[in-house]
């Protein structure tokens, strides 16, 4: 009974735990942006431009789940450090894409840097425990992606190059079609640069995949 007990409550505790370090994140965000006279997010914009752009308002607004006029209110001030700057699309001259200056790519490098002090934790736990925490953690990420309740980023989960549990070898049962490789759950990327959008029905079909290790039976 208490043994049933505890196991109800792990949720509840990771929840508590995921909490706990998405506080001490922010704290840190804020501190060291502070020190740069950065907001978290204006910080996660140059971030994200630096690994996904050049962006146009919306997009950049979609993927840091932020609403437009938000976004609008830290572009200009970005703009205003001369930080980001604004051009016309490749694809469509009447368009406006968001990219970074030398001095935003200069900012989005030390920008990287501040999630350092998770590092130094995730460094105390072996290589399968880590294994086990990246696996859980994409996993959760992606459910909540589905759900509509995060944007969709590039992850293994989402990407039409991903197989997941294709082979029996519990140490690399994945492969990526895009390097025509096995891999196994710590090579699972959170923002990979390869990564290519899967269709919406196949994204579930992948979820569903990974999240069982098998196909999905509907
Ligand atoms: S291309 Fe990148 S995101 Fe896609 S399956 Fe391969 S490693 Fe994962």
């Amino acid at each position: 009974m208490v043994v049933d007990k505890m196991n109800h409550d792990i949720g509840q505790r990771i929840a508590q735990g995921l909490a706990r370090i998405g506080i001490a994140q922010r704290q840190q965000a804020w501190a060291a942006g502070s020190e740069r006279n950065l907001t978290p997010t204006q910080a996660q914009m140059l971030s994200q431009l630096a690994s996904a752009g050049p962006l146009r308002l919306k997009e950049l607004a979609a993927q840091l789940a932020i609403t437009p006029a938000t976004a609008s209110d830290s572009v200009r001030v970005l703009v205003e450090k001369k930080l980001v700057s604004k051009k016309a699309a490749a694809t469509d001259r009447r368009a406006v894409e968001l990219g970074l200056t030398a001095a935003g790519r200069r900012e989005a490098k030390r920008v990287a840097q501040w999630p350092d002090f998770l590092v130094q934790a995730i460094d105390v736990l072996s290589m399968e425990d880590r294994a086990a925490f990246l696996r859980g953690l994409v996993k959760m990420i992606a459910t909540l992606q589905e759900r509509g309740e995060i944007p969709v980023t590039r992850m293994c989960s989402s990407c039409k190059f991903f197989r997941p549990h294709v082979y029996r070898d519990v140490n690399q049962p994945h492969h990526c079609d895009f390097v025509d490789a096995p891999f196994g759950d710590g090579g699972l990327q959170t923002d990979c640069p390869d990564h290519d959008a899967a269709p919406e029905a196949r994204r579930r079909e992948l979820l569903q995949v990974f999240v069982n290790g098998q196909p999905a039976t509907s």
